[in-house]
């Protein structure tokens, strides 16, 4: 629900502007003709480790690359394939799509990378998802470890014991889960209480403001503390600058993601940095515009 100015300081259309053409064109058939026609791209936004610099693996973030519109983000069609139930085939082409580049980057020696995907409420509690992800899995030969598996607090709002035998069984499976936006629900204790996590991300909304603001300051510091006697790994996400870094990174935050470091970036741009570079080390190119 957050999402509305970063879409617009990327240059994605002007929601305004087109707003009749977004309900016409924004329907459930277009979705699916968008799913038919396999007009979805995963961009890629680095995760790095605070300390040393170093990128351990990368966000997966859905585009639609419409032939007329150019490139909608997610939030402009994410809670319509929700309430359509599009979202378990969109979710599914999500999960191949990440275990294919997975399988890439293992062949180009790149097999330490993970790969943190988002998963809808509807598709985390789905009945068929733990043998999907299975099933994708062991076709790529690709360890569980490898994808990481974020939800956000609205999980929690659905069925407690439903959403904790379902984080039991994917943990059991080798699947990191990862609560993202940490820190904006209500709900954000219970699951440190009840669901057997193993990492949070510490919302942008604190991180935005960490090196201006002292609350923000000490919020973070209190869910890196939280999470460390937890035993829990924390991402801090939205780091613009350096002086973000830095605080993240004396308050002894594990990882960090932002347009600091990169913008979400198509496979192939993150494949030319690989070929230009021996480590993955910061900086990473800051990249296209998207
Ligand atoms: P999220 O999972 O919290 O993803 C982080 C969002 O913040 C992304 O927006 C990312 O581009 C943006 N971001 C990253 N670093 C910065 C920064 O430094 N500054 C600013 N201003 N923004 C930053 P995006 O890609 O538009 O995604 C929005 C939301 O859509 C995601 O929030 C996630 O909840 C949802 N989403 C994205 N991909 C998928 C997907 O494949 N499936 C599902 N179900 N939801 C998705
Ligand atoms: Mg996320
Ligand atoms: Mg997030
Ligand atoms: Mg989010």
């Amino acid at each position: 629900a957050r999402k509305k100015s970063p879409r617009k300081a990327r240059g994605f259309y002007k929601p305004d502007l087109f707003r009749t053409m977004k309900e016409t064109m924004l329907s459930e058939m277009n979705l699916r003709r968008g799913l038919d026609f396999n007009e979805f791209r995963l961009f890629y936004q680095p995760q790095v480790d605070c300390l040393t610099g170093k990128v351990l693996g990368f966000e997966g973030l859905i585009r639609w690359q419409h032939p007329e519109r150019g490139l909608i983000a997610p939030g402009d069609f994410i809670e319509l394939a929700e309430s359509t139930g599009l979202i378990i085939p969109i979710g599914e082409w999500v999960i191949q799509e990440a275990f294919s580049q997975l399988a890439v980057w293992e062949k180009l020696g790149r097999g330490h990378l993970t790969i943190s995907i988002n998963l809808s409420p509807r598709h985390f509690l789905h009945t068929k998802l733990p043998a999907f992800l299975m099933e994708c899995a062991n076709n790529k030969g690709i360890e569980p470890q490898k994808l990481k598996l974020e939800i956000t607090e609205n999980v929690a709002l659905e069925d407690h014991v439903a959403v904790n035998k379902r984080i039991n069984q994917l943990s059991e499976m080798g699947f990191p889960v990862s609560i993202d936006d940490f820190g904006t629900g209500y709900s954000a204790f219970i699951y440190l209480q009840h669901f057997p996590v193993q990492q949070i991300k510490i919302d942008r909304q604190f991180v935005r403001t960490v090196d201006v603001d002292p609350k923000s300051e000490i919020i973070i510091k209190s869910i890196v503390q939280l999470a460390q006697m937890l035993g829990l790994q924390t991402v801090a996400e939205g780091v613009e600058n350096e002086e973000q870094w830095k605080r993240l990174q004396a308050m002894g935050c594990d990882e960090i993601q932002g347009f600091y470091f990169s913008k979400p970036l198509p496979a192939e741009e993150i494949h030319r940095f690989f070929a230009s570079s021996e480590e993955l080390l910061l900086p990473m190119p800051k990249g296209a515009k998207n």
